[in-house]
């Protein structure tokens, strides 16, 4: 081993250890505290947004990215099934030295990812001019397969449904306690697809093009709902 690599380990080391007693002192309350208060009023995993938040996790891993433990933004609250399944395997783009999987606080996943509103099913976005996986989608499915997992596509199944049943409702009925119920499960939805109807192909399907068109006025409310998390 190279005397670089082996300073590199030892201090990963010395940073797991530190971590490890940071996370069982009291003064690390605050920052959990804070981390589940990002994750939303269900506390669902910055990641899969399928279970409940129950650990912290380091984006760019402690080995050997020993730099980044106490690095605010490097923390997210996570579930244990994709911390499980997450490992050190994370990669950069060479031109900009930024990692290649999307950080689900500062970028929206939609930009890189396609979802199929039938089966519930993410896949990267086809780039022209060869009509190629997107990178940055393949390699965040790569680092969190947990993404592809049957419960969490059937999580996104159900949620699709409930919102395509309160949006028939609210559509063929236009009464005040269907366009409630309508807006309250865009409150509630948290699997993202909410934001995939607001802002992107989700809009084109029925019942959303239809209230856009009809109900200008709620589906603005929506679009702002959709952001408001
Ligand atoms: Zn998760």
């Amino acid at each position: 081993m190279l005397k670089a690599e082996q300073a590199g380990v030892s201090d990963s080391l010395a940073a797991r250890e530190e971590w490890k007693r940071f996370r069982n002192a009291k003064s690390s309350e605050p920052l959990i505290v804070e981390l589940r208060r990002m994750s939303g009023a269900t506390e669902r995993c910055a990641y899969c947004s399928d279970s409940l938040g129950a650990t912290v996790d380091h984006f760019l891993p402690i080995s050997p990215h020993f730099e980044h433990t106490f690095d605010w933004r490097n923390l997210y609250w996570i579930c244990d099934n994709c911390n499980r399944r997450k490992g050190a395997r994370i990669t950069f783009d060479p031109a900009t030295g930024q990692p290649l999987a999307i950080r689900p606080d500062r970028e929206c996943p939609w930009e890189y990812l396609y979802l199929d509103m039938e089966t519930g099913v993410i896949a990267p976005r086809m780039r022209p001019p060869m009509f190629e996986p997107d990178e940055r989608a393949a390699e965040t499915l790569r680092v969190l397969p947990v993404l592809g997992f049957e419960p969490v596509i059937e999580g996104r199944r159900r949620e699709i449904r409930r919102l395509r049943e309160v949006g028939n409702s609210a559509v063929t009925t236009r009464g005040t306690d269907e366009v409630r119920a309508l807006v309250l499960a865009f409150k509630e939805e948290h699997h993202g697809v909410k934001s995939w109807i607001a802002h992107h192909e989700g809009s084109d399907e029925s019942p959303w093009r239809e209230l856009k068109r009809q109900a200008p006025h709620l589906w603005r409310r929506l679009v702002i709902t959709s952001v408001s998390d």
